[in-house]
């Protein structure tokens, strides 16, 4: 079982889907698979947004597909930076040649708004960045005040939802984002392979007014839009049988329905927090912005935390996250995530948690 932050675990009719004959990728039975890829992406996303589709690739795929596009060399960005994945969104602007402007924050707190706006008036960026699910230390960004201020300063705002979309509320309308991105293998379920991703109206004009021609011709979304959209213009060969997967579970994801699925995950996430701490666990990221479907915890004192953490899985075949970064070698990343995240999988969690830490 896969509690760690990525993969999760794997519906099986997702897998059946994967094993369905390949056929080719401009065959119209799969084109059509393409335009209800769109649609239900739509949905997901929670957004009207016509440029929607899937990355070839993993959720960094999906930042640098973001990034690239959206940033012309000497382009200033400021980029909030809490954790891993803020740090990776700083180097890929950077390695586009942006000036980036980082705000950092203590691990395990969530960016300081106050310190965002006044990086935002200083720096009269072209665009703001960061990270809503940060899955090196757990923490729930807000997201919806940091856009609002971001885009009252006239910025794009590009956010990362690799770990959020399909597990906790994300409106990319109703917040305002720019570029929003995902992956398959978090909280929608999928195998790791694609990056949902989404370009606003606005994010589309600046784009096609770029000075550049995009630097990288495999993530160029003009050209990759040529294939996603009416003219099915092949650009590079889709991997079929992933995108078969990623259609059956958005289909899951919908069927459910997203309220009820981001439930889920918010008491089944309240549920493991207060059971570790009773288990002498300390939750690190700050109270009231904790992800329900990431929890970072340091272990109890007196255990081992790679130990504890390879009994767990030679035991009882379960698998959790060690820490990132600040938080290696003394904490825990317990994902909760899309197929992951059930009742009875939690029991066998705890239970399997209980037995080894108290031996
Ligand atoms: C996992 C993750 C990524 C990177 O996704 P990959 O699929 O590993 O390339 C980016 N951002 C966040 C917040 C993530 O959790």
């Amino acid at each position: 079982m896969l509690f760690g932050p990525g993969p999760s675990d794997v519906a099986p009719s997702v897998l059946q889907a994967m094993a369905r004959p390949v056929i080719g990728h401009l065959d119209p039975a799969f084109v059509a698979i393409l335009d209800e890829i769109g649609d239900m992406l739509r949905l997901v996303f929670k957004t009207k947004n016509e440029v929607t589709f899937a990355v070839s690739g993993t959720g960094s795929a999906g930042m640098e597909m973001a990034l690239v596009n959206i940033l012309e060399p000497g382009d200033r960005v400021v980029v909030g930076v809490a954790g891993v994945f803020g740090e990776r969104m700083a180097e890929v602007a950077r390695r586009g040649g942006a000036q980036v402007d980082e705000v950092s924050v203590p691990w395990g707190r969530p960016l300081d708004l106050a310190e965002m706006r006044t990086a935002v008036k200083r720096a009269r960026p072209k665009v703001v960045a960061f990270v809503h699910a940060e899955t090196s230390t757990g923490v729930r960004q807000p997201v919806d005040e940091i856009a609002r201020m971001a885009r009252d300063a006239g910025a794009l705002v590009v956010l990362d939802a690799v770990t959020s979309l399909a597990g906790i509320p994300v409106f990319v309308d109703g917040w305002g984002i720019d570029v929003c991105y995902a992956g398959t293998q978090k909280c929608l379920s999928v195998p790791p392979g694609l990056a949902p991703i989404t370009f606003s109206p606005r994010a589309m004009d600046a784009i096609r007014t770029r000075r550049t021609p995009v630097p990288s011709w495999y993530l160029d979304v003009g050209l990759i839009t040529r294939y996603w959209g009416a003219e099915r213009v092949y650009h590079h060969t889709a991997p079929i049988s992933m995108l078969y997967a990623l259609h059956e579970g958005l289909r899951l994801a919908l069927d459910e329905g997203l309220e009820d699925r981001w439930n889920r995950h918010e008491r089944l996430g309240e549920e493991l927090q207060r059971s570790i701490v009773d288990l002498g666990f300390t939750l690190l990221a700050a109270e009231g912005f904790r992800l329900p479907q990431l929890t970072s915890a340091a272990v109890p004192d007196g255990v081992d935390e790679k130990t504890a953490r390879r009994r767990l899985l030679d035991e009882f075949g379960i698998e959790v996250g060690g820490g990132l970064g600040a938080f290696a070698g003394k904490a825990w990343r317990i994902g909760l995530m899309g197929e992951s995240c059930r009742k009875e999988k939690l029991d066998r969690l705890l239970e399997a948690i209980a037995a080894i830490t108290r031996a």
